[in-house]
């Protein structure tokens, strides 16, 4: 059976990334490996909209938000973490194990950060090293509003760092306009390629606060990557193979143009929440991403069933809540490399197993709503619905 992977993350990898990934390894501070990284910079600068450095980690995306708060706050020094999921508490917790002193902002999870909060926070705490945020919150869907909080924090000394790792490249996501800071994103979200890649966009304001601290680190410390960013190497041996696919995906999305890689996100989501309304099913999200869309399980269906059929009759993986949403809502993924079969197949797929779960169905009603979104699509305002 084919398999068709539609969380988020990892996720699809096309088969020009997977071709370039299966060539012989090339040593990394040989000429050849040298232009490809230094193509790949160029294209993570263009992705990310940003003329500022933009540093390759090997690790998972949690390494770069680790990178970001050891290079960042001293040990003792505040933070402010804006908590609404999973990811975002991370922030917290990787704060903890530094000794960071945090100023938690938790609200309920399926909400956005009210940016009038944030503005409160800062008055209150005006010794804040940094605020962390997050783009698109994958627990619960979220796609929080980084540009009202960018405008916030501008001018502040505080530095303004958001977990993108999911949200760059999925939504529209323009780090210097914006006023992002610290920018950190993972190889196996929008990116499309395997997991085991970190990169972290630094602004020049960053670059004078982490000058002025000792940070907490060695390996992820990001003075050591700036040192080499103009040879095009890393201080240490990068995962070289992904980096090959990465160059390949990076031509294709600059070659796509990247508004409209994110408009293909947008159409994709639209057609989605389209195809759950029809069956009755309700969002999680209260300013729901293009990414990615966080269904409610409705009442008398088991989510870990209902993923379990979808799975074994179909191969369609999707992933179900995570902490305290387990069991109350399942997640589609639908950036990077899924298409609208991938999406039409899994409304399709959907209608069949809630059907034979005992929900009631109109066998081709989610699908006719989202062929009616890709026949004629709005065009979607970020965070809009
Ligand atoms: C996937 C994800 C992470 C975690 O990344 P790992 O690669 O699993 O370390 C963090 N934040 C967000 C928003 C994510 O989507």
């Amino acid at each position: 059976m084919k398999k068709h992977l539609l969380t988020p993350g990892p996720t699809q990898v096309p088969e020009g990334a997977r071709l370039a990934m299966a060539r012989e390894v090339i040593h990394h501070r040989s000429p050849e490996f040298k232009a490809i990284m230094a193509e790949v910079l160029d294209g993570l600068k263009y992705v990310l909209q940003t003329t500022g450095d933009v540093i390759v980690l090997t690790a998972s995306g949690s390494g770069g938000m680790e990178a970001a708060v050891t290079s960042t706050v001293p040990r003792g020094g505040k933070a402010i973490v804006l908590e609404g999921g999973v990811f975002a508490r991370r922030w917290t917790h990787i704060c903890q194990a530094f000794g960071i002193e945090v100023v938690r902002h938790e609200i309920p999870w399926g909400s956005a950060v009210d940016p009038a909060d944030v503005a409160q926070l800062l008055s209150k705490h005006p010794d804040a090293y940094a605020v962390f945020a997050t783009l698109l919150e994958s627990s619960t869907g979220v796609e929080h509003d980084i540009e009202t909080i960018g405008r916030l924090v501008h001018g502040l000394p505080a530095l303004l760092v958001v977990d993108a790792i999911s949200g760059a490249v999925s939504t529209p996501c323009y780090t210097d306009r914006w006023n992002i800071d610290l920018l950190v994103v993972g190889s196996q979200k929008a990116l499309m390629l395997p997991p085991g890649l970190a990169f972290v966009a630094v602004s020049q304001k960053a670059w004078r606060q982490i000058d002025s601290i000792q940070p907490q680190a060695f390996y992820f410390n990001l003075k050591h990557y700036r040192q080499m960013l103009a040879s095009a190497e890393t201080p240490w041996t990068p995962a070289i193979t992904l980096v090959a696919g990465l160059a390949e995906n990076l031509r294709q999305i600059r070659a796509e143009g990247i508004e409209h890689v994110w408009a293909r996100s947008a159409v994709l989501a639209q057609a989605t929440r389209a195809g759950v309304a029809a069956l009755g099913l309700k969002l999680f999200a209260e300013r729901p991403a293009a990414g990615l869309t966080a269904v409610r399980t409705p009442p008398g269906i088991e989510t870990a069933q209902l993923l379990a059929a979808l799975e074994e009759r179909f191969g369609i993986k999707l992933a179900g809540g995570q902490d305290k949403l387990k069991g109350q809502i399942f997640r589609i993924g639908h950036f990077g490399a899924i298409d609208p079969f991938d999406i039409l197949g899994t409304l399709a797929a959907l209608e069949l197993v809630l059907a034979s779960l005992g929900h009631r169905v109109t066998l081709g009603s989610a699908v006719a709503a989202a062929g009616r979104v890709l026949q004629d699509p709005r065009p979607m305002a970020a965070g809009k619905d």
